[in-house]
């Protein structure tokens, strides 16, 4: 199957957020062999390629953008490669949902995961991001990563050599233009019961300190060291703040909210009024977890 080319796609449709104005075109990418007219069409094109997944933690602004968003569609499970001792490893494709890489392995009662129940988006999304929640990064049942760069194809990446941080992977291959296109990771054997108990508590948790159901892309600054973001967004006067149809929501001070209708300036004017205020009042310069547009 060839390359799906769809035009001028709105990035308020391809985000969590509901913001934003267009792109250029949209290609979608479903097997391994149409990457050879993807890395053609990347190198013979001006617009600049970017991997979208489930836009879960994109703000993207308004107008229109010379961009060339690139998805990845995979099979809706992951595949078993092999079992050592109490230990399943398992392959999934970038553009499996990370929710559904929970359910299944929920069903098939492997633990180690749990800690990730609540985080939308892609399995690609994930591992770009380092996603990870409550103590628990997805680096950490990763055993390796396939990726594809224009120029060097598909290659696997050890676990080690992904440069992993808080919400930071960087493998050293041109990123951002390299694809995630696979991930390995392994879970021990457990319980359907136990695991599912598991993800059960994490997402009760999440569910009443989260505005889990509204437009947002999670949280928008990163945690600094020792300290919460949401926290001092609170103590800045922060939480429930609003401009036009966007707030930092009332739940949790570091989730900014589409309330239905807002628009990009109005998000990013707030943004850069909380990052004066935590500096002013704490002297600390907050770090955008989200990622620009
Ligand atoms: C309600 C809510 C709760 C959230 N809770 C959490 C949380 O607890 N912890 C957490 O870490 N995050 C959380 N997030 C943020 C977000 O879900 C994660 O960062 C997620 O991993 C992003 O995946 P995505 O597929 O949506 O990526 P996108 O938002 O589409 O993209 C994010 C980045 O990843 C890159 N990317 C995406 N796919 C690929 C690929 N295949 N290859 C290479 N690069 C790629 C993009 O280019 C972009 O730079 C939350 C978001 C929401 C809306």
């Amino acid at each position: 199957m060839a390359l799906e080319y769809r035009q001028k796609p709105s990035l308020s449709k391809l985000t969590t957020l509901e913001l934003g104005g267009t792109a250029e075109v949209e290609i979608v990418i479903r097997q391994e062999n149409d990457l050879d007219e993807l890395a053609e069409f990347i190198l013979s094109e001006k617009l600049r390629p970017m991997v979208i997944g489930w836009g879960s933690n994109l703000l993207c602004s308004d107008g229109h953008h010379d961009l060339a968003l690139i998805s990845v569609e995979s099979p809706s499970a992951p595949d078993r490669v092999e079992q050592q001792g109490d230990t399943l490893v398992f392959r999934a494709g970038a553009g499996m949902r990370l929710p559904g890489v929970l359910g299944w392995a929920q069903k098939a009662g492997l633990t180690g995961m749990e800690n990730l129940a609540g985080i939308p988006g892609s399995v690609g999304g994930a591992i770009a991001m380092n996603a990870g929640s409550y103590g628990a990064e997805i680096k950490d049942m990763v055993r390796r990563v396939r990726l594809w760069t224009p120029s060097q194809g598909l290659f696997w990446k050890d676990v080690n050599e992904c440069g992993w941080g808080y919400r930071h992977f960087d493998p050293k291959i041109g990123f951002p233009k390299c694809i995630v296109w696979e991930v390995e990771m392994a879970l021990k054997e457990s319980t359907p019961k136990a695991v599912r108990k598991n993800m059960q508590d994490v997402y009760d948790r999440k569910k009443v300190t989260q505005p889990v159901t509204a437009k947002s892309a999670g949280c928008i600054f990163k945690n600094p060291e020792g300290e919460s973001a949401g926290k001092l967004l609170d103590q800045a006067g922060f939480r429930g703040r609003g401009l036009g149809k966007v707030a930092f929501s009332e739940m949790h001070a570091n989730f900014l909210v589409n309330l239905g209708g807002g628009v990009s300036a109005d998000a990013l004017e707030l943004i850069k009024q909380a990052r004066q205020s935590v500096k002013e009042n704490f002297g600390i310069n907050l770090e955008t977890e989200v990622i620009f547009i």
